[in-house]
């Protein structure tokens, strides 16, 4: 269903509505030279100001962005621009703290593996970078307007989870032998 819909606007009762939005967004038709080919091809009368508010103010961003975003990220049309963008600064801010993640993971891992004793901070390394990650990925469906409960995001939590039990295993084995 299209996000934006007016009674009053002349494309969006349109039956040709898909296809004028189509002419302005991948052909890249302006409004006037829409408005001219619905007259040529349909014999159907609108103003190119009708074209010109429509794509400004029905036009479904969010579903643009969708598509747009599985294509490709080049060619980005006017509207959707900012939600790309913020995607794309999402997805590096994510990645760097997905990368740092799995780097503290790794290092929990061999810490255990050798029972040594785990820092605390890298612990807290773990749980940080986890959670960031988690905000990112949900901000980023949220921009998509998709389900913001990430199954990417759940088994991050899930693996952390893990990580801690580990980690509190360690430690009070450690500290079992301690005393
Ligand atoms: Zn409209």
């Amino acid at each position: 269903m299209p996000v934006g819909y007016s009674s009053r606007c002349r494309v969006c009762n349109s039956p040709h509505r898909v296809e004028i939005e189509q002419w302005c967004k991948e052909e890249g038709l302006s409004p006037r030279a829409a408005a001219a080919r619905l007259l040529e091809v349909y014999g159907e009368k609108v103003s190119h100001q009708s074209v010109w508010q429509h794509m400004r103010d029905h036009f479904d961003v969010q579903a643009e962005a969708r598509e747009q975003y599985r294509k490709s990220r080049a060619n980005m049309e006017k509207g959707v621009g900012k939600t790309l963008s913020d995607i794309e600064m999402l997805e590096a801010i994510a990645q760097g703290s997905y990368d740092l993640n799995q780097a503290a993971a790794e290092w929990v891992k061999k810490l255990v593996k050798e029972k040594e004793k785990i820092p605390g901070t890298l612990v807290d390394l773990l749980a940080t970078t986890a959670g960031e990650v988690r905000q990112q990925i949900r901000t980023k469906l949220e921009l998509l307007g998709e389900d913001p409960g990430s199954k990417i995001a759940d088994a991050m939590v899930a693996t952390l989870e893990e990580l801690q039990e580990l980690y509190q295993d360690a430690n009070s084995r450690q500290e079992g032998t301690d005393s």
